[in-house]
């Protein structure tokens, strides 16, 4: 048994994806001896496999904007957001040497565009704060007398505790879930996981997916209801996947499970109007196939053209291919599960946790990061908020140590 220190405090951090990293970090960099558990060989995979996106870190829009990504769970982590905002995790990744720039998109990245070096980084920060890494231990729960269990037998008392044990989705990568079963066993009410930020199901003409399986959308704008995302999306064999598409998951995934399919419309040259186009296309083109007159006159991709044909034969007439180019109707069939999805929906819910995030049924423990239930869009929101929580849990750890020292 492994046992808390008399002298100075010691945190158990289980999890060692950027959530759990950044904990450790501040715990011990306010003195406390820090002890990071990993069920994996090494820390970090998720973030490192962020990293071949490029690492969306943050996002660089005002924060009216960037909050409202949260949806429902915006004044739930707007404390955190703003006490731990997107120029406090820049300022963060540029003392790793890892500076930042700001994309045409709004998103940012470190200049490298990959994780790696930074995450070099900030272990050698962790091993100079005196942080322990532990990988290869996985964590089962607490035994009858309250230390953290893991798996081989070894039991872990400590003086707190923060979960950063991550959502459901890539569960190769390390986190599964499976921590869920732990909690509610405790009483601790946790959302079912559902994918988040993933592609979706179309049923392509056999033709169309040999064909252009792969092939972006570029600069498109995706309609769904009221809402409307530009940005990218690309054509796989399965449907669509990327950006744009994904923003508007959390309601396509509901409209899915209520009407067993949902209808978006693709504008394919949002940056014109209906009318300008039917304008373009009335003018003569002598001798030239449809799908030539629409490529020349109004610049589509070869998949733009082929996508509205997906939506039956093409209109006769300027209007319609017009009306045609400003909304292909596409209809998504089903969402991608959890296995390839960027995060998931579901987790802790939020009554069962204080404002520090500590749980309430569980002085003493907290939970940060994917884990709690919120969901976000790409685009830097995931990251930010993973670094805001564990952020605002390291400071309610310092909070009831502080309170405990009081009373002692
Ligand atoms: C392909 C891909 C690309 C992405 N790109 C971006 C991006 O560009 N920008 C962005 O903002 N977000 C991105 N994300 C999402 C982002 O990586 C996650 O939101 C983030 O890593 C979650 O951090 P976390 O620390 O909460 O959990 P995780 O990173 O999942 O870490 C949890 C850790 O806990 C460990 N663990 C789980 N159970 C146990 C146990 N029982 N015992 C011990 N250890 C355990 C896991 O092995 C894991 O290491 C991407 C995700 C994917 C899959």
């Amino acid at each position: 048994m492994t046992e808390a220190s008399t002298s100075r405090p010691f945190a158990a951090v289980i999890g060692a994806g950027p959530a759990g990293l950044f904990a450790a970090e501040r715990l011990a960099a306010a003195g406390m001896r820090v002890c990071v558990f990993e069920r994996m060989p090494s820390a970090a995979r998720k973030f490192l496999m962020a990293g071949r996106g490029g690492l969306n870190l943050t996002h660089s829009e005002p924060p009216a904007g960037f909050l409202g990504r949260y949806g429902a769970a915006r004044d739930w982590l707007e404390p955190s957001l703003r006490a731990f905002p997107p120029e406090a995790l820049r300022a963060w990744a540029d003392g790793l040497g890892a500076a930042t720039f700001t994309g045409s998109s709004g998103r940012v990245f470190p200049k490298a565009m990959k994780a790696s070096p930074l995450l070099r980084a900030w272990l050698a920060r962790l091993n100079d704060l005196g942080v322990t890494l532990r990988p290869g231990m996985t964590w089962q729960g607490w035994d009858r007398d309250g230390a953290l269990r893991f798996a081989g037998g070894e039991a872990v008392r400590a003086d707190v505790t923060v979960l950063a044990l991550g959502g459901a989705s890539w569960p190769r990568l390390g986190a599964d879930g499976g921590w869920a079963e732990t909690l509610r066993a405790k009483g601790v009410a946790v959302t079912p996981f559902r994918a988040a930020n993933a592609g979706f199901d179309v049923a392509w003409s056999a033709r169309f997916a040999g064909r252009f399986a792969g092939a972006p959308l570029n600069g498109v704008t995706l309609r769904f209801g009221a809402m409307a995302q530009r940005g990218e999306a690309m054509v796989t064999r399965y449907g669509l996947e990327g950006g744009a598409i994904y923003a508007l998951s959390a309601a396509l995934r509901e409209a899915i499970a209520r009407d067993g399919a949902a209808d978006i419309h693709v504008d394919l040259r949002p940056e014109m109007s209906e009318a300008a186009l039917a304008a373009r296309l009335r003018r003569p083109m002598a001798g030239q196939s449809l799908s030539n007159v629409l490529r020349k006159a109004v610049g589509l991709s070869p998949v733009a053209v082929n996508l509205m044909r997906e939506a039956g034969d093409l209109p006769r007439g300027a209007d319609g291919l017009a009306a045609r180019i400003k909304a292909a109707p596409v209809r998504l069939t089903a969402m991608q599960g959890l296995a390839r999805a960027i995060s998931s929906a579901g987790g802790i819910a939020r009554d069962e946790v204080d404002e520090g995030f500590q749980l309430k049924r569980l002085p003493g423990v907290f939970a940060v990061g994917e884990m709690l239930d919120w969901e976000a869009p790409t685009g830097g929101y995931l990251l930010q908020a993973c670094f805001a929580t564990a952020h605002a849990a390291a400071s309610g750890a310092l909070k009831v140590l502080g309170a405990r020292a009081g009373r002692a």
